[in-house]
């Protein structure tokens, strides 16, 4: 006789516990079983009796799909789902789900954070302090953070959260985003071109795809004409690294804050990691205890809900609607 309705598999993950998870299963009554496979007839082999799978870089291609025939939902620790075959997932009527928003607070921290850094020096006079230096005038001049203008490219959850925060700091925020009609309150929608003429700070919101690659290179740089500080705490591949770099060592602009870098790690030689008015973070953003611990938890609530018949709260794959493994009752 089955002692649990329902078997869940943990493709494989990185981030050591899984309290937060059993303690979502053990819930509903659900087998859990940490498998820690990569391979596709190691994932068939172990997945075969799952009813739903929590999925972190495995790929979960058409044929293990293909090989699980009670799986109703694949749930992904991220964003990202570029671990699975979406097609055919919904062409077998399994539900794939996401957590898109769970590290919204820490990134938006991180951004500020950064522009705090560099407009007040902190990281340039710890420095200096610690090897001896006693002396403010080598940061000069500071600038008071009062009364500029942030420029956000991309204005989604976490510029959203940015703005919110900043404007506390007295900062005007305009934004560029060509997806949105109308922005929040407070916030002014800019094409890309004043945005870049008008801002102090500039800070990356958007995703990395093909038409936002490079999205700021060489002519983009040229048209910054306050030497703002650039923040990118987005993907790497928006800016163009080796443009950026130029830019920096010629003065026009005054400091760049990057949490991402087109190479990360980057090459030892990368002037960046010389320069002082660069401040530099090993893609740390999305990172706190408390965001991993939510994280884990709403991927493996994503799969308890589709198992009691619930909608998740967020669906990759709409088009599944209507041909679900899952029966779903519930919105
Ligand atoms: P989101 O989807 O809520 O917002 C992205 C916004 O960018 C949307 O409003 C969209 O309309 C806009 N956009 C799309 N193409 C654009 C373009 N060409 N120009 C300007 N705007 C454009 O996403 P989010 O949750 O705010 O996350 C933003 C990005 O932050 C993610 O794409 C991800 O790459 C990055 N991120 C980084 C970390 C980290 O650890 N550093 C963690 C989480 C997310």
């Amino acid at each position: 006789m089955k002692s649990h309705n329902y078997q869940v598999v943990i493709t494989e993950c990185d981030h050591g516990s899984i309290e937060e998870e059993k303690e979502e299963f053990s819930r509903i009554g659900a087998e859990l079983i940490l498998a820690q496979v990569k391979e596709e007839e190691d994932l068939i082999r172990v997945c075969k009796g799952a009813d739903g799978l929590l999925n972190q870089y495995a790929l979960l291609t058409r044929r293990v799909f293909e090989h699980l025939p009670n799986c109703k939902v694949v749930s992904r620790y991220g964003v990202g789902v570029d671990s699975v075959d979406l097609k055919a997932a919904t062409d077998l009527g399994i539900i794939v789900a996401n957590v898109p928003d769970y590290c919204m607070d820490e990134v938006s921290n991180q951004t500020i954070s950064m522009i705090l850094t560099l407009i007040r020096k902190t990281a340039f006079f710890d420095q200096k302090v610690k090897s001896g230096q006693w002396d403010f005038h080598s940061g000069m001049p500071i600038h008071r953070i009062h009364g500029k203008i942030l420029g956000l490219i991309g204005c989604g959850k976490i510029g959203l959260e940015v703005a919110k925060k900043i404007s506390g700091f007295g900062v005007k925020v305009i934004a560029f985003d060509p997806y949105i009609e109308k922005a929040r309150e407070g916030i002014e929608l800019k094409d890309l071109d004043t945005l870049l003429k008008e801002s102090d700070f500039i800070s990356i919101h958007c995703p990395l795809n093909e038409s936002t690659r490079h999205l700021i290179g060489e002519k983009e740089l040229q048209k910054m004409e306050k030497r703002p500080l650039l923040i990118n705490t987005s993907r790497g591949p928006i800016v163009d690294e080796k443009a950026l770099i130029q830019a920096l060592k010629e003065g026009r602009i005054s400091g760049a804050g990057l949490d991402v870098l087109e190479k990360e790690p980057p090459d030892p030689k990368n002037p960046m990691l010389k320069m002082d008015n660069v401040v530099l973070s090993p893609h740390v953003g999305f990172y706190s205890e408390e965001s991993i611990s939510e994280l884990k938890r709403r991927t493996a609530k994503n799969v308890s809900d589709v198992l009691m018949g619930r909608r998740p709260r967020s669906v990759v794959n709409r088009e599944v609607k209507g041909k679900t493994r899952a029966f779903i009752s519930k919105p």
